[in-house]
């Protein structure tokens, strides 16, 4: 790991935040062309839920507490760095499934989500930053699923999540039902990857999942 990392990282360490991949962008990446690379910050489970809950944004019962708190957090961080920030859930909105790809610490898995080595199917990203430092991107070599037994592609009840994708419609409809209150502690196809299984907290997950069938 560069300096450069292992200092970001240190940093993000304060607020349970990991850089969970990174990337040197191209033209086609459409940002502003002094930005050399980009990391891409994902809560560091499972401290990052005792974190996020004993902020403002979480007490405030206002919307989105989460996006708001990881929005106030990044950009101060991008201050320190002199780094651009950039955020899935707003304007201008980036392509982070597609940024995700270019990491070499994530690729598509056999359910069409996307699989981090450590994180597994609990990936997720609370923003990005862009550096001026070029800091070369490893080689892609993402064999993360190849030795797997695949326990992902029949682990959902009502087979809303599989080879075919997901139907959102189906998995909604299930969580709804009483029967689903196992799923409500965390998708099962999510829970059945062996990488980063046990990172994420019932509590953290019964808060996506409120979020998700409230939308
Ligand atoms: S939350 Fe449950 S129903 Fe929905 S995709 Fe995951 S396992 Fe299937
Ligand atoms: S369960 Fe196995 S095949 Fe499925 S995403 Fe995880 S590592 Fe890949």
């Amino acid at each position: 790991m560069s300096n450069t990392l292992r200092t970001v990282q240190r940093i993000l360490n304060k607020k349970s935040l990991d850089i969970v991949g990174y990337f040197n962008p191209d033209g086609s990446d459409n940002v502003y062309s002094k930005v050399r690379t980009i990391l891409l910050i994902g809560p560091k489970e499972p401290y990052f839920w005792d974190l996020f809950k004993k902020s403002r944004e979480y007490k405030d019962d206002k919307e989105n507490p989460l996006d708001r708190w990881s929005k106030k957090t990044i950009e101060e961080i991008a201050i320190k760095l002199n780094a651009r920030s950039f955020f899935p859930f707003a304007a201008p909105f980036q392509p982070f499934i597609d940024w995700a790809k270019k990491c070499s610490t994530m690729g598509s898995s056999p359910v069409r989500l996307l699989v981090h080595k450590e994180k597994g199917l609990f990936i997720s990203f609370r923003g990005a930053l862009g550096l001026n430092e070029y800091i070369e991107s490893p080689n892609n070599s993402k064999d993360i699923c190849t030795p797997c037994e695949k326990p992902c592609l029949t682990a959902c009840p009502v087979n809303a999540l599989n080879q075919d994708g997901y139907d959102v419609t189906r998995c909604k409809e299930f969580l709804n039902k009483p029967g689903g209150q196992e799923c409500r502690n965390g998708c099962l196809v999510r829970r059945s990857c062996p990488y980063g299984q046990n990172l994420r907290l019932r509590d953290q997950s019964n808060f996506h999942m409120r979020a998700f069938l409230s939308d």
